[in-house]
């Protein structure tokens, strides 16, 4: 396997971002960092549910929320489709709602488990990485749009054989989107093509901590 997919919804219409209070909650407790937004992976079992924003019910099947990182989005037919074995092993799995409390039985919300693997999805020409001043943790952005420069380091693919997983975008083995997602059609969601490389092509360390490391050296804080 010299490639796997990226998983991307296209819909426009969106989750809008999360409940300005349920944030400023999550913030108070710790849960999640007041400035990046990334959701501490040891507060995962503290998150109930999601609220957010809308007052409409989104039509895609798969998307993220706004000011909460990471989280992903998943219709009730694509989680389906995908099973909730697959999926659990992403993270925590909560059910979501926007403020007036509907469409909780049409989405089911995954709290990404960070610890899997976060921004380990590269590109030759990345936006410049930098530390979060707050919590400490590496961004690391491969640049917009996803595209064949986007690129995945063999060392860092789950050793477990997982087909479904999280390295900071939702990525699938070709099995699983070619035989399971692909011939469905949902609409609005498309997959991209990550190249499997050996090693980095952005001029930084290949290793995760030994990157986070050079990107705090060189005080890139922000
Ligand atoms: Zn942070």
């Amino acid at each position: 396997m010299d490639y796997i997919y990226e998983i991307t919804s296209t819909a426009q219409a969106g989750f809008g971002q999360v409940h300005p209070q349920l944030r400023e909650e999550f913030v108070a407790k710790g849960i999640i960092c007041p400035h990046c937004g990334r959701i501490d992976p040891l507060h995962l079992n503290d998150i109930d549910r999601i609220i957010v924003n809308v007052d409409y019910v989104p039509k895609t099947h798969s998307g993220v929320i706004g000011k909460l990182v990471y989280t992903e989005l998943f219709s009730s037919q694509f989680y389906e489709i995908l099973g909730h074995e697959r999926i659990q092993r992403l993270g925590r799995v909560v059910p979501i709602e926007n403020h007036l409390g509907q469409f909780q039985n049409r989405f089911k919300c995954v709290l990404i488990d960070e610890r899997q693997g976060d921004d380990k999805v590269r590109g030759d020409t990345p936006n410049e990485p930098s530390i979060c001043k707050v919590c400490g943790r590496l961004r690391y952005w491969p640049g917009w749009p996803p595209s064949e420069k986007w690129y995945v380091l063999r060392r860092d693919l789950p050793k477990d054989g997982r087909d479904l997983f999280h390295l900071g975008f939702l990525l699938c083995t070709p099995e699983l989107w070619e035989q399971k997602i692909k011939p469905v059609k949902l609409k609005h969601i498309k997959a991209h093509r990550l190249r499997i490389l050996d090693e980095p092509t952005d001029g930084w360390p290949a290793d995760h901590q030994e990157l986070t490391e050079a990107v705090r050296a060189k005080g890139l804080l922000k």
